[in-house]
């Protein structure tokens, strides 16, 4: 599913990541934990293709049989937009916008119709135990409803993969919980991969792998 070879980056003449290898298969929930500035995020943006790793001809990032490194900017925006979703600590709702909005967001961008779009992401909503909160706008809202419209905007394009940073970073532990179980529903009935950067050691203790990043390397 996800095949990453010998990729860095280097910031400051400092190799923030350093010559890291992953395979990751379908369906597999996997944790990267690590101190501070260990550089997960940098690893993570990498791999989920928000950022490019430094050139070297050895470095491979493959997701599904794709060769990201390969793709120009216009084709990795569509292939971010329908095959990956994202999850971040700070859920990052646009505050100007309704949860229902929201949502339909990354649809609209690829160009799904709108009565469609708003029909998929009301069942989703639905589904995530928000269904009287559509209309609200997020500042309404609690962190974990926040956080779970997030996931709801991260699913409406049916992606095979998720990307969260510190999802539950920003959450009380009943919240963090209720995500946390929401994540392995999601990969119990829609197969989805998930590669989560996380601190909380309830959650990398429940994924099917905790890897740890140290200085930019597995350690
Ligand atoms: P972590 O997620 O493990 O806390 P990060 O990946 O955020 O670590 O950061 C790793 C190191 O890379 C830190 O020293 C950070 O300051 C540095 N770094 C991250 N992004 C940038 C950037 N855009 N420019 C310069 N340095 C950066």
């Amino acid at each position: 599913m996800i095949l990453v070879k010998n990729i860095s980056k280097t910031y400051n003449n400092k190799k923030v990541v350093n010559k890291i290898d992953l395979n990751v298969k379908k369906g597999e929930i996997i944790s990267i934990t690590g101190p501070s500035g260990a550089g997960k995020t940098t690893l993570l943006n990498l791999i989920s293709t928000l950022d490019s790793p430094d050139k070297n001809n050895d470095s491979i990032i493959k997701i599904n049989d794709i060769d990201i490194l390969s793709l120009n900017d216009k084709k990795l925006s569509k292939f971010r937009n329908t095959q990956i979703g994202f999850i971040f600590q700070f859920h990052e709702l646009l505050p100007e916008f309704t949860a229902l909005e929201n949502v339909i967001i990354p649809a609209i961008i690829k160009g799904e119709k709108k009565d469609v779009s708003l029909k998929k992401a009301k069942t989703l909503l639905e589904t995530l135990g928000l269904s009287n909160i559509i209309n609200q706008f997020p500042s309404q809202l609690s962190g974990g409803e926040q956080q779970r419209v997030a996931v709801a905007r991260a699913l409406i394009n049916n992606p095979k993969i998720i990307f969260a940073d510190e999802p539950s970073g920003n959450l009380d532990s009943k919240s963090s919980d209720l995500l946390h179980k929401l994540f392995f529903d999601l990969r119990e009935k829609l197969n989805i991969t998930f590669i989560i950067v996380t601190h909380n050691k309830e959650l990398s203790n429940m994924t099917d792998r905790k890897l740890n990043l140290v200085d930019g390397k597995w350690a």
